[in-house]
């Protein structure tokens, strides 16, 4: 019998594949389309550490990060919006390069008013006091930071959850097609025209199906294997920036005006001697530290906050970003330095006092067992970092809590902890056109795992721009 063919086959259940599907039901419901995820239905979705502390390395694939609502279902839900009168978009990626920076404005307001319907809290984090933020931002000046304050929606790690449930159900009672536990594993291309898929389903056979057009919403998890696909396919790609750093975390109480005030304080800065980019990213007030594994088992650090339980620690991504022009992979780079991090660790991540760093020492479980700030992440090895990570990062980071202690005493503590690494994996940029279609013709790409995106408003944005434009 001859399988079905679908018009469209969109490969990964992330926001961006969600919010592709999504847009497609309701405007044109005579699409058929099958969505295909490695992962598992969202309410199927368990991290074990939430209940042995430790990370265990779920096979086949982390739970933190595949599944539907992809690395969206365990994230922290902060939503970043954007403010009316700026005219470049500072988070969340590049989708205004492609569709406009006002067009990305209404595609953002659309797709907020989406979530707003699937449950979504009312409450905007973020513009109230502008008297009080304005200080902040006078007093960043002055150190050498610029800080980006742009309205948030923070649904809580627990909240997002229950939220792309209600996606998902939706979906399906819509006629959307799902292949939960299934990796699509290769692309049908000839003549430069992609015309489906080769998947492969947990503990069953490998299988094709044919479609009009190919959605890929792989996600950073991903990223790696597009490389490999576009290098196989001869899709054209171009290298981006990577982000290499760490998490730090620190007392509440430092960040108390900042949380309260922005619940996320964006700062930038270039600190001497090299002036790269360093920022702030993903603050998590009263939140957890959490571990996100790779492919290869590499084991990166993340952080989250829940609406409901709470923790007396602020967690921060302080990330540098470069762009390694001269290397025809820079994601390579950033994955050795996330090998060798691990290996030191005995394939874990490692925690260390900003202290020890300074005085050039590791920190051992004993002093970590007394630091007055106590990991969230219990399962961080206490040791030392300085070992794997380049010495240019580490000054950059060092630099730039310098100059945040300026804006947030305490934030230079020597309790405080840096976890590493955390590394984000977006340098593979496939090239697309307006439309977002790749250089095979009939392929289209979203959300993070081309180097389009970077968050879960600019992902799902990019699932309803491309639903609009699609032939
Ligand atoms: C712990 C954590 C906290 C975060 N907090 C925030 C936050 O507060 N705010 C924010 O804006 N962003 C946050 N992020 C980032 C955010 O989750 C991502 O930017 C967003 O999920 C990207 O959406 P996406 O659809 O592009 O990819 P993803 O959400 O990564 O989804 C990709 C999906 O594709 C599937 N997939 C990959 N390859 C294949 C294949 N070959 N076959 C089948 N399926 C495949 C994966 O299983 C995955 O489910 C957080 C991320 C993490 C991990």
């Amino acid at each position: 019998m001859k399988e079905k063919r679908f018009d469209y086959v969109v490969v990964g259940g992330g926001p961006a594949g969600a919010f592709f599907a999504l847009e497609m039901v309701r405007f044109h419901p005579d699409k058929s389309i099958l969505l295909i995820e490695r992962g598992k239905r969202v309410e199927n979705r368990n991290c074990p550490a939430a209940v042995t502390g430790k990370c265990v390395k779920c096979k086949p694939f982390c739970q933190i990060m595949n599944g539907f609502s992809g690395a969206g279902a365990f994230s922290d839900g902060k939503l970043s919006l954007y403010n009316e009168e700026d005219d470049d978009f500072y988070v969340g990626g590049n989708l205004h390069k492609y569709a406009g920076v006002d067009n990305t404005k209404r595609l953002i307001d659309y797709t907020d008013k989406v979530y707003l319907e699937f449950g979504a809290t009312e409450k905007l984090e973020g513009i109230d006091h502008p008297g009080e933020i304005s200080l902040i931002r006078k007093t960043a000046e002055t150190a050498g930071l610029d800080l980006i304050n742009i309205p948030i929606r923070h649904l809580g790690t627990d909240k997002a959850h229950v939220l792309y449930q209600k996606i998902e159900k939706y979906l399906e009672a819509h006629g959307v097609e799902f292949l939960f536990e299934t990796e699509v594993q290769d692309l049908l291309i000839k003549d430069n025209t992609v015309y489906g898929v080769i998947y492969h389903s947990n503990g069953g056979e490998t299988k094709t199906v044919e479609a009009g057009a190919v959605v890929l919403a792989i996600g950073r998890v991903g990223a790696n294997w597009l490389l490999n696909l576009c290098n196989e396919h001869d899709i054209l790609t171009a290298s981006g920036v990577i982000d290499v750093g760490i998490r730090y975390e620190l007392k509440d109480s430092v960040m108390a005006q900042i949380n309260e005030l922005l619940y996320e304080g964006k700062f930038i800065a270039k600190p001497a001697p090299y002036n790269d980019k360093v920022r702030t990213f993903c603050q998590n007030p009263s939140g957890f530290v959490t571990t996100e594994v790779y492919d290869g088992g590499i084991t990166l650090v993340n952080g989250h906050a829940l609406k409901d339980t709470k923790s007396t620690n602020t967690n921060l991504a302080l990330l540098v970003s470069l762009n390694l022009k001269d290397m025809p992979n820079p994601m390579e780079y950033s994955r050795n330095i996330a090998r060798n991090m691990n290996a030191l660790a005995g394939g874990n991540v490692i925690v260390q006092r900003l202290g020890d760093i300074r005085i050039g020492k590791r920190t051992w479980p004993e002093e970590l067992a007394k630091n007055s700030v106590v990991p969230t992440l219990k399962a961080a090895s206490a040791g030392d970092l300085s070992l794997a990570m380049p010495y240019r990062e580490l000054m950059d980071i060092l630099g730039f809590i310098e100059m945040m202690e300026k804006v947030a005493p305490g934030f230079a503590d020597p309790d405080n902890l840096l976890y590493g690494p955390e590394l984000k994996f977006y340098s593979n940029k496939v090239e697309l056109s307006t439309s977002l279609e790749t250089s095979v013709s009939g392929l289209y790409a979203i959300g993070d795992g081309c180097g389009l995106t970077r968050g879960l408003m600019m992902a799902s944005a990019s699932g309803v721009y491309l639903a609009r434009m699609i032939r």
